[in-house]
């Protein structure tokens, strides 16, 4: 059963008071809070477990090790991947992107004249890196339109489909205005195609989204722990093991060798072989207690509550007058408007004097901003402890912004 109290009541800064309100948090598509499990596995790391890990003989380090492996597999049974070979520990979402454009451009599969596909939504993490993938590879980036709505165009998206077409890099679901995409149906359309590589943005699709990585079909998939209720700097890249086998490792260094000698060096196995240098051990097992979490309520119940939460949310803005939603109606995650005549940034100054905590801005989705010809939006963005006492909180303190800034 779930219960909104026992929730809340697991993450302790839900009661801290924010200019002398009640925290109403409503940025979790910037960062989720922690909850006590989480705070705990961090803690209890440094305090009882820490060490350097897979080098040491002694107790402390074979028990870090056992607790970072542990989490391995239990972030592999949490995305269904075949094995764990397939998770590579990395530092989040960017991480991930930036590790599998890197490796494309270094293996020399991608060249003048290729393509690489994204779409409108992605946010800059899922662009930049692929703008830096083709200056050095020759290649040319095709973007995937999208309809006013916010959501992509499905006919747009196969008529870009071709030979050269090398990479599709979409993400799950769209951090600025909250749609799903169909991310099965278009790693079906693009493999169908002949895409060698596809490669889903996960940052928002992992705390709303129970994912099967083996069942959406894809090549990579990149998420981050801070998103998910676990710390920062700490996330995954799940990788098709003959995939990753295929490609030439990153950045070299510790644990991703197995021989070195002045002449040459062999690398490691995977997962390793992508995971150079010490990791963020901690944050695994954070993680780990992140996703157990979330695993002991339910991802299908936590999004069917942010769903009821979203839909009264946008029911309410719809009730002020000149207000305009971005994203489909059946939004995920995060509900993005503006207000004819009032800026996004003097709405969120105003609505963080009444305690509510909202992203205003482009949220890392300039071309997006610019395909819609604003310079932002006010974003809410809702969790597990958020609640409809959030939302009547919310909807009235915009209100009386409102009337504070006409
Ligand atoms: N992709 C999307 C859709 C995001 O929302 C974010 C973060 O907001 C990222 C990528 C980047 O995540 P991180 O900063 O954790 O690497």
């Amino acid at each position: 059963m779930f219960s909104e109290d026992e929730i809340r009541h697991h993450f302790p800064i839900l009661d801290r008071k924010i200019n002398g309100q009640p925290l109403v948090y409503l940025d979790n598509a910037a960062t989720t809070q922690k909850p006590m499990e989480v705070l705990f596995a961090s803690k209890h790391y440094y305090e009882a477990m820490n060490s350097n890990i897979h080098r040491g003989t002694h107790y402390l380090a074979r028990l870090a090790t056992e607790g970072f492996e542990k989490a391995r597999k239990t972030v592999a049974d949490h995305l269904n991947a075949a094995s764990t070979d397939e998770i590579i520990f990395t530092s989040g979402t960017t991480d991930g992107i930036n590790l599998v454009a890197d490796v494309l451009a270094l293996s020399g599969t991608i060249g003048a004249g290729d393509e690489i596909l994204i779409s409108t939504l992605e946010h800059h993490s899922n662009i930049v890196p692929w703008q830096m993938l083709c200056q050095r590879t020759g290649a040319e980036l095709k973007v995937i339109p999208c309809d006013d709505d916010g959501v992509l165009d499905q006919e747009g998206f196969r008529a870009l489909l071709n030979g050269r077409t090398k990479v599709l890099a979409i993400g799950w679901i769209s951090n600025a205005f909250g749609t799903v995409h169909p991310v099965a149906e278009m790693t079906a359309a693009a493999k169908a195609a002949g895409v060698p590589y596809v490669l889903l943005d996960a940052a928002q699709a992992t705390p709303h989204v129970k994912m099967d990585v083996q069942a959406v079909g894809a090549d990579f998939v990149a998420l981050s722990g801070h998103k998910v209720y676990a710390n920062t700097g700490i996330g995954v890249l799940w990788g098709r093991a003959d995939v990753l086998n295929a490609l030439p490792p990153w950045r070299g260094g510790g644990e991703m060798i197995k021989e070195v000698t002045f002449a040459g060096t062999t690398y490691n196995d995977l997962p390793f072989k992508y995971e150079a240098g010490t990791p963020n051990i901690e944050g695994a097992i954070a993680l780990e207690a992140a996703l157990d979490f979330v695993n002991q309520i339910g991802v299908g119940e936590i999004a069917a509550h942010e769903h009821d939460l979203i839909q009264a949310a946008a029911a309410g803005l719809a009730e002020i007058p000149d207000v305009r939603l971005y994203g489909p109606a059946d939004r995920a995650g995060a509900l993005s408007f503006n207000i004819a005549g009032i800026h996004h940034y003097d709405l969120g100054t105003l609505l963080d004097q009444m305690g509510v905590a909202v992203r205003t801005g482009h949220h890392c989705c300039q071309p997006l901003m610019a395909r819609f010809g604003i310079s932002g939006t006010t974003r809410a963005s809702f969790a597990v402890y958020n609640t409809l006492a959030d939302v009547e909180i919310f909807v009235a303190s915009v209100r009386k912004a409102v009337g504070m800034l006409r």
